[in-house]
């Protein structure tokens, strides 16, 4: 069986969902071979030979190259691992970082990349979502090996029969030549509350929330949630624009997604109408959101957010 890759951000033990799911997508184009960007436990490597991993990929000598030089790092190491195993893919996260290190690999390779998907079939045929989500439509590559980033919570991992052996090649660092150099970090500060786009429930505010999301991030605590934003909310400068869901914020796809005052824009519904299950919160009967709810409450969200939060507390 020919090889696949699937690039990891960070892997640790247990492995995260992300991750699993992301084994499961490119074990669909082979066998799959594993490519992080730093140095792994001998327990990292056993969690994914449990997975069905049957190599892992690293820098050897950990992954400082890697912190110094933006993104570039991961896809040398790619196109190494790629040239080293002949694979017939790779599969890679769909956040920022794996949109970007995809397209520069698709780049230096003159590969085809697809991006947003929530399939991938065994002959390389990917289906993603388009047009805000409305629509979903199939594509496949034409040149190189296939490039492609899948969502979050679109694959289901089925853990094998049997564990693999993975070997692990690491990779010297003076081997992988980026081509651009970090030259300054901006430190984010740690909420404590999952990843946003790798979250199962998320509870998102907007302009309805009018400057104040201490009640939505007291629902999203109460439900082990992430917290997001609409537009209007991160623009009026309420909330930092790394949680902005939309067309020019993030995509999500999470099992609940609670939307409190919010409209329901077609850009803020390109990032979230995906979500297996959406609540709306929102004191206009009218308003479009209740178009895609499954559940919608019509009310004013500082009475609403509170007595769930409340009720979450007391079970
Ligand atoms: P509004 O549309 O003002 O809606 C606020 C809602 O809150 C209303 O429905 C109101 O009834 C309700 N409300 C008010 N007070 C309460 C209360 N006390 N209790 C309950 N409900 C209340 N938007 C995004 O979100 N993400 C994007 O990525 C994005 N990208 C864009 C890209 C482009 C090119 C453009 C042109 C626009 C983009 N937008 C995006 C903006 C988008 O068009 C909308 O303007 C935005 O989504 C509106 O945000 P909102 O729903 O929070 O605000």
């Amino acid at each position: 069986m020919a090889f696949s890759l699937v690039y990891l951000e960070a892997v640790e033990v247990p492995l995260s969902a992300t991750a699993l799911e992301l084994i499961a997508g490119a074990a669909r184009l082979g066998d799959p071979v594993a490519v992080t960007n730093h140095a792994v436990t001998p327990d990292v490597v056993a969690a994914l030979g449990a997975a069905g991993v049957s190599g892992v990929v690293v820098p050897e000598g950990g992954n400082e190259a890697a912190q110094q030089n933006f993104l570039s790092f991961e896809t040398e190491l790619l196109a190494i691992a790629l040239s080293e195993t002949e694979a017939s893919g790779v599969v890679l996260p769909n956040s920022v970082n794996g949109k970007e290190i995809a397209a520069r690999l698709g780049a230096k390779l003159e590969a085809g990349v697809i991006t947003d998907a929530i399939d991938i079939a065994a002959d390389g045929t990917v289906t993603k979502s388009v047009l805000a989500g409305a629509y979903t439509t199939q594509a496949h590559v034409t040149e190189g090996p296939l490039i492609v980033t899948l969502k979050g919570n679109s694959v289901e991992f089925v853990a094998p029969a049997t564990a693999e052996d993975p070997d692990l090649l690491e990779i010297p660092v003076e081997d992988v030549k980026p081509g651009a150099r970090i030259v300054e970090v901006r430190e984010k500060a740690e909420s404590g509350r999952p990843d946003l786009t790798a979250a199962r429930i998320v509870v998102s505010g907007g302009r309805g929330v009018d400057g104040d999301f201490s009640q939505v991030e007291e629902l999203a605590d109460a439900l082990g949630a992430a917290v997001a934003a609409s537009r209007a909310a991160v623009d009026a400068g309420w909330i930092g624009h790394d949680l902005q869901v939309g067309q020019t914020g993030k995509t999500v796809s999470p099992q609940l997604y609670v939307a409190a005052g919010i409209s329901g824009a077609i850009q803020h519904k390109a990032g979230m109408q995906t979500s297996k299950v959406i609540v709306a919160i929102n004191d206009d009967p009218d308003s479009p959101i209740f178009e895609i709810a499954d559940l919608g409450i019509v009310g004013d969200l500082k009475n609403v957010l509170p007595q769930a939060a409340a009720a979450l507390r007391e079970r």
